[in-house]
């Protein structure tokens, strides 16, 4: 039997992450545009990319227009619960509407893994997640503006939010052996769910980390890819060709615009979870630099998308409180909690318990990178609105079912011969509340179970279909919950 994902082996990647600034020569780029820019190692930059002028003007918080709600991006709070800080909120965009709270899907490359991303329609996940570092190596940010952006390109026309593709960037700084899910401290402790997954799939889902450098392994032997952190943006190796690329703020929103997502995110700086505090309000102070300019660079084609600040400080209240302060005075859609969200499930807890107090109620907010069940049950109650990982469908394609009873290993030896409906096991046989996954349906988990052992991707699809059903339910419960003051 695999272990199932570690409850925080994200935070523990995050604190091995680093910030360091190397020496190594590198060669500043925009993203690349396409395979022979990949080749050519052309190097772009925007106009005022290195205009240290326009970031002076900037920085100051008046250089930016009062904020005012965009006609094709609404929020409204349906419900506030009478006994938490719960709400039922409806958010509208230009591809439809999200109803939190909600559970965000991971689908990196456009694409969720193993299933076609109709499931999220049958599961009632409005909103799906995908990866800007992943979609610039592959097919590249120009080639989705051609094909008329991300909606078009996949076939989906639901709403998309996207990242900056910093995280996965950042995660490349990862030596190999950090990347052993067995030497982390913080095993998943009460048997019932974990947060993320053990491929480093945790802050703004993706691909994880590990792939990320096995991947960069295959062809660029053991080698760092991440080159450089300094105040214009972060250079790195593609782990494709090794190209060297350079992520700005800039760059990263110009990607975006092109990849076309309803919600975007700002470049933010992750630093690991246990640097000195002189570090990390460094780290904030960067972040907040960085976000700035990426909002600047937003509001000068606004395309229909909005864009969410992300909430730094690690799990110091100050430097949090100094966050939201400094965000919440800029033109910001919505705020995302990003950075390091403490090294374990109580220390989330404890920093939801002072954040989301002083987190403005009128926008919409989102937790990066969370998709355990207590802590979405947490943070619903503390009033986030939404959750994006990639763990259910992680550990769908690693032997693991979500259930109503906890965590099911369809590769365990009892359930080779169970010929019943999966609902035996794992609960909701009844009513309306039924798993209507396919697998649910139609199969037996002796039938998965062999086709596991058989390695048929099927296998993969029934089960992931099946988690991302759960978790639609999971959300329409909590969603229901709130409407009725349950919670
Ligand atoms: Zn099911």
């Amino acid at each position: 039997m695999r272990s199932p994902p570690l409850c925080w082996a994200f935070t523990e990647r995050l604190a091995m992450m680093t910030t360091a600034t190397t020496t190594r020569a590198t060669r500043i780029a925009a993203p690349p545009s396409n395979r022979n820019l990949h080749r050519g190692i052309i190097h772009r930059t925007f106009a005022h990319q290195n205009s240290s002028a326009d970031r002076k003007d900037i920085s100051k918080n008046d250089s930016f227009p009062e904020y005012v709600q965009k006609p094709f991006f609404t929020f409204e709070v349906l419900h506030e619960s009478k006994r938490s800080r719960a709400r039922a909120c409806k958010i509208t965009t230009p591809h439809g509407t999200i109803f939190t709270p909600a559970f965000v899907a991971v689908g990196t490359q456009g694409a969720l893994k193993a299933v076609p991303h109709s499931v999220l329609d049958d599961a009632n996940l409005d909103l799906m997640f995908a990866n800007t570092y992943h979609l610039l190596l592959q097919p590249g940010h120009e080639h989705l503006q051609k094909a008329g952006g991300i909606h078009k390109f996949i076939g989906r026309n639901r709403p998309t939010i996207s990242d900056s593709g910093g995280f996965q960037v950042f995660s490349l700084g990862l030596d190999a052996d950090e990347l052993d899910e067995s030497k982390s401290p913080n095993k998943n402790n009460n048997g019932n769910n974990n947060n993320n997954n053990n491929n480093g799939e945790r802050n703004h889902g993706g691909t994880g980390t590990k792939e990320l450098k096995s991947r960069g392994k295959t062809k660029h032997k053991q080698q760092n890819l991440l080159e450089k952190v300094d105040e214009d943006g972060v250079t790195f190796r593609s782990y494709r060709d090794g190209t060297t690329l350079k992520l700005t703020p800039e760059s990263s929103v110009q990607a975006q615009k092109n990849i076309g997502c309803d919600i975007i995110l700002p470049l933010d700086e992750l630093t690991k979870y246990d640097i000195s505090l002189q570090e990390l309000s460094e780290s904030v102070d960067r972040s907040h630099r960085w976000e700035t300019r990426s909002l600047y660079e937003h509001l000068k084609n606004v395309k229909e998308q909005a864009m969410y600040a992300i909430i730094h400080g690690g799990v110091d209240e100050r430097l949090r409180k100094k966050s939201v302060e400094y965000l919440t005075s800029l033109p910001f859609d919505g705020y995302a909690i990003g950075g390091s969200l403490g090294k374990n499930r109580e220390e989330l807890k404890e920093l939801l318990q002072f954040l989301m107090p002083i987190i403005p109620r009128d926008k919409p907010n989102h937790l990066l990178g969370i998709g355990d069940l207590p802590s979405i049950a947490h943070g619903v109650r503390m009033g986030v609105d939404s959750f994006d990982s990639a763990y259910p469908t992680q550990i769908a394609r690693h032997g693991t079912l979500l259930s109503e009873n906890g965590p099911v290993n369809y590769r365990k030896s009892e359930y080779r011969e169970h010929f019943g409906k999966p609902a035996e096991i794992l609960g909701n046989s009844n009513g309306d509340d039924e798993c209507k996954c396919l697998l649910c349906r139609k199969h037996s988990l002796s039938y998965l179970a062999h086709l596991d052992r058989a390695n048929e991707p099927m296998a993969w699809s029934l089960a992931t279909e099946h988690n991302l059903h759960f978790m639609g339910r999971t959300m329409e419960r909590h969603r229901q919950a709130i409407m009725n003051d349950e919670i």
